[in-house]
């Protein structure tokens, strides 16, 4: 882990001191440095912030005990759209909602359920081209709680998709080289999904969009929350 994070982390760093360089001459010659230093200083800051983010994820799932208490579905699908929703509006993406009504609490630790859906929203919003739909399903069927979210979006070559849940696997793709991340979201979600008695799947085709979802067994039969 510690030999990833600071393999991954060594690139983003070394464009950002090359570009402080850049800005720290261009200011010892009372030049004003052009705005496309600061904006690679500020994503190769970014893209540190997230990859840190990630690893901090992947140890604290690791680390932490599994806290399973009453979950109000609403509750979680609304914080997990929180995580997301600032970049879906920077991408212009439409977000439908099919959210069933009057659904029963699942049991389960909200932290790593909120970062499993968190990461399936980012995820979608992230390998979708600007202007996309996002279509997020959640329902109970047979004493399951289902989850899942459509893309519009880049979509996974058929050959690479038998790896997709593998630690710090990335598609390999001409459409989405241009994309940050570190591999390790998947992996965290299907064992935080695992963990749970639940179970996580996929579906995708190359240039049309991917469908990532989940569901959790209903663990007690409880009286139903009302939908707010
Ligand atoms: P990261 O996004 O940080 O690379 P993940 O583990 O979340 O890591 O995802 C692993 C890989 O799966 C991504 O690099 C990407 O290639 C692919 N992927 C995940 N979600 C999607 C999606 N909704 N559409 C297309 N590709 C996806």
């Amino acid at each position: 882990m510690i030999k990833m994070a600071s393999h991954d982390l060594k690139n983003p760093l070394g464009v950002l001191l090359g570009y402080v360089d850049l800005v720290w001459s261009d200011v010892s010659n009372n030049h004003v440095p052009p705005p496309t230093y600061i904006e690679a200083i500020y994503k190769s800051i970014t893209r540190m912030e997230t990859l840190i983010a990630s690893l901090l994820d992947a140890n604290r799932s690791e680390q932490q005990a599994f806290n399973r208490v009453a979950i109000d579905p609403y509750e979680l699908l609304q914080a997990s759209l929180e995580d997301a929703m600032p970049l879906a509006e920077q991408h212009h993406h439409e977000i439908v909602k099919n959210v069933q009504p009057n659904l029963h609490p699942i049991k389960g630790d909200f932290v790593e359920l909120r970062e499993a859906m968190s990461n399936l929203l980012s995820n979608s919003v992230k390998y979708t081209p600007d202007g996309g739909t996002i279509t997020i399903n959640v329902y109970i069927e047979e004493d399951r709680f289902y989850f899942s979210v459509k893309d519009t979006g880049y979509g996974i070559p058929a050959d690479q998709q038998s790896h997709i849940f593998e630690s710090y696997f990335r598609a390999n793709t001409p459409a989405t080289a241009h994309i940050n991340g570190t591999g390790v979201g998947l992996s965290l979600v299907k064992e935080v999904i695992e963990r749970h008695g639940g179970h996580v799947w996929f579906d995708s085709q190359e240039g049309r969009g991917s469908t990532f979802g989940f569901w959790l067994p209903m663990l007690d039969r409880q009286l139903p929350i009302t939908s707010s």
